[in-house]
């Protein structure tokens, strides 16, 4: 197939300073929590960007001096020139593909506290650290101020050596040194560094040029710069001098990466913003540069991306996250198969790979952080291998992956699911507030498999043992998900709640489904991901009282590594759901809920009409032990083997069922692996000789 013409804008060649991008398809930095400890993982995963069609393919954050380091974060670095090979080896996968290599050189400032290397933190005024680290940062003298400059050269030089083709300038996410310094609360210096604007600029102008006069004659000099900090006129602002500061040095770098900071703001998930939400506060850029302008917005829809270019908003389409759940986005658009998308559905489980200090992954795109570690590719996968054919019982997000990547491998699949949809959870949950793009797991997958001729669908079909045995396949595939408890069990209760079975009492499958519920309503949150938060939402919006109680200290805590915490919990609180934090449901006496303080086991009770449970989930596994139950029958019927996957294994989260179904159809007919079952890399021991 070829494309559409109307697509044929983005893929003009573009230039950057001294250096030609060969489409619009820029993949910005991002982070993927694989850096430098998981080295191979890294350049492989960006090198398969770079074969999925992105022009431009960057690094991380890259820590260019020990005195400012994230551990245990796991970003980029090139404090010395022994940290060349490892991104050399990046490079060198990008440009296998005729793509460019960029690098976002960064220093941290009051971002990280060195936990490390125990240096002090260095700022334009002295402050406290990012965070709660017990850290102060000293302020910068002037040496200091040199110091920084200097190191930013020598990173520029080691950047060029590694074969990097685009250098940034990072003035992003306040997470940069240059971002301290152009901000009014942070820097409160009186000499030439602080007070005016053009003060305040100085230090970025001063790094901007060097880096442009150690490596511009060969490199493209970029900068990533965050025109609003989303803080009102106390931050800089897209409309005040975050115009101001494009002005002054328009056309410095040879290319104008900007977006909002800080991350929070710059990555929303899609319960909170849509495609495009960014557009508004960087589309001024253009009219004051010549140089080419990128910018974010989570985009999937080529529509929306032509639209971009030819209203002169954007020159190329930046992205990470529609990079990181098809990293093969722009090659799909460029060979006309836009049904092949793997549209990324705004959740940040990407994110939590970083906040948590581990290799990335993706809800769409299983293969992610898997592809040098496990050899997933995500487009590629290995021929069946034996004329075996599958019943796969259960169509959630575990089933429809498993039916699409066994349906990909030349599998005879059949997909038997009990009710009328495709979709499992995410039919009930993307008709939740703000989580309606999650229907694209199933959609994808369902556009898919529709279309193979190996994989048939079986709706309205619930199975039993004696079905699913009768039905003559090679291997089953129990899919079949999970169902939330009733008994109050969860991280906090051990036993089941006492009066847990009145019937005042739901589960978040009740309220999913529909059933009406009298007010007032208690939620009792030990899960601590979204699905309390947003029931609550759901039944404030219904015109219910909502109290959400919780035994953490905020609200759907684990989504602090969705980043999403504040804004769940500021959006809870303006609805006027009341919240009770660090409490434990202990009792329930008809209307009467009694909760205890997690530290002092002081009670409390309040008064309810209904109470929603939502604590933890029961597999529902059922089928999978009947089969177990019935080793004869399964003999008889030469049935090789019956697995379950997904929630049916064990509850978690979207990510983990695509992944769970990915994994059996990548290992079914292959040799059983012993020990750990994906490569490692070793750190280099040190000569033990080596005098310290
Ligand atoms: P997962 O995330 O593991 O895919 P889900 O709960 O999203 O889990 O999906 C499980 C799917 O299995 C649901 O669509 C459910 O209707 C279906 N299912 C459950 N039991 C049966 C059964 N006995 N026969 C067929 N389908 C079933
Ligand atoms: Fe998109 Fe979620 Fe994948 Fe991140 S994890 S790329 S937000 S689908």
């Amino acid at each position: 197939m070829m494309r559409d013409p109307r697509y044929d804008v983005l893929f003009e060649p573009v230039r950057i300073g001294p250096l030609t991008a060969k489409n619009r398809f820029y993949q910005v930095p991002h982070c993927n929590g694989m850096g430098r400890t998981y080295p191979s993982s890294m350049a492989e995963m960006r090198g398969i960007k770079a074969e999925g069609g992105w022009a431009v393919v960057c690094t991380e954050e890259v820590e260019i001096h020990h005195s400012a380091e994230y551990s245990p974060g796991i970003e980029g670095r090139l404090w010395d020139d022994s940290d060349i090979p490892i991104f050399a080896r990046m490079t060198d996968k990008i440009h296998r593909f005729d793509s460019l290599a960029g690098i976002e050189l960064g220093y941290a400032g009051t971002a990280a506290s060195n936990r490390y290397s125990r240096e002090i933190p260095m700022a334009p005024t002295h402050r406290p650290i990012d965070g709660y680290d017990p850290v102060q940062a000293r302020t910068m003298d002037r040496a200091d101020i040199k110091a920084v400059r200097q190191w930013h050269i020598d990173a520029a030089r080691r950047a060029r050596t590694a074969g990097f083709d685009l250098i940034y300038v990072y003035v992003g996410h306040a997470l940069s040194i240059q971002m301290h310094f152009l901000s009014r609360q942070r820097n409160t210096r009186t000499d030439e560094y602080g007070g005016s604007l053009e003060n305040r600029v100085r230090l970025f102008r001063e790094i901007l040029e060097e880096t442009k006069e150690a490596v511009g004659d060969t490199c493209a000099v970029a900068v990533r710069f965050a025109v609003d900090e989303m803080r009102g006129p106390d931050g800089i602002t897209s409309d005040a001098e975050g115009r101001d500061i494009i002005e002054m040095l328009a056309e410095e770098p040879d290319l104008w990466d900007v977006n909002v900071s800080d991350w929070h703001n710059d990555s929303i998930t899609s319960r909170f913003a849509q495609q495009g939400y960014q557009e508004n506060y960087i589309s001024f850029v253009k009219s004051l540069t010549s140089k080419p302008v990128v910018g974010v917005g989570r985009y999937t829809s080529p529509d929306a991306m032509v639209s971009l270019v030819k209203r002169g908003v954007m020159d190329f389409i930046g992205a990470a996250r529609p990079s990181i759940a098809d990293p093969f986005l722009p090659k799909k658009i460029e060979e006309g198969r836009l049904d092949d998308i793997r549209e990324c559905i705004g959740c940040n489980i990407c994110v939590s790979g970083d906040y948590l200090a581990t290799p990335i992954r993706c809800t769409q795109n299983p293969t992610m952080g898997e592809e040098w570690r496990r050899g997933w590719h995500p487009e590629r996968i290995q021929p069946r291998g034996s004329d075996g054919r599958v019943l796969i019982v259960g169509a959630g997000p575990a089933g429809l992956e498993c039916a699409l990547a066994l349906g990909n491998r030349g599998y005879a699949v059949t997909l038997a699911e009990a009710t009328k949809e495709l979709g499992g959870r995410v039919v009930q949950e993307s008709r939740l507030p703000g989580l309606a793009e999650w229907s694209r797991v199933r959609d994808f997958r369902q556009g898919q498999i529709a279309r193979m001729n190996n994989v048939e669908v079986f709706l309205d079909s619930r199975m039993d043992a004696a079905g699913a045995i009768e039905f003559g396949a090679d291997h089953i595939v129990v899919a079949t998900g999970s169902t939330w408890r009733k008994d109050g069990i969860g991280r906090e209760n051990a036993t089941p709640i006492d009066g847990w079975d009145q019937p005042h009492c739901f589960t978040a499958d009740d309220v999913m489904s529909g059933r009406p519920l009298t007010g007032p309503i208690i939620l009792f949150d030990d899960d601590h991901y979204y699905i309390g938060g947003v029931l609550a939402e759901k039944l404030r919006a219904d015109g219910h009282e909502v109290v959400l109680v919780t035994p953490a200290a905020d609200v759907s805590h684990w989504t602090h590594n969705t980043m999403e915490q504040g804004r769940i919990q500021t959006r809870l609180l303006e609805m006027g759901v009341d919240i009770l934090a660090l409490h434990n449901l202990v009792a329930i006496r008809n209307s009467e809920a009694e909760f205890a303080c997690v530290y002092t086991d002081r009670k409390q009770v309040r008064q309810c009409g209904s109470l929603v449970l939502v604590t933890a989930r029961d597999p529902r596994d059922a089928l999978y032990h009947d089969l177990q139950d019935a080793p004869e029958a399964l003999k008889e019927a030469g049935i090789k083997s019956v697995k379950r996957i997904g929630d049916c294994l064990a509850p978690g989260t979207i990510a983990a069922s695509t992944y769970s179904g990915h994994r059996y159809a990548r290992e079914l007919d292959e040799p059983l692996q012993s020990g750990v079952p994906f490569r490692r890399e070793l750190p280099q021991l040190a000569d033990e000789k080596q005098v310290p």
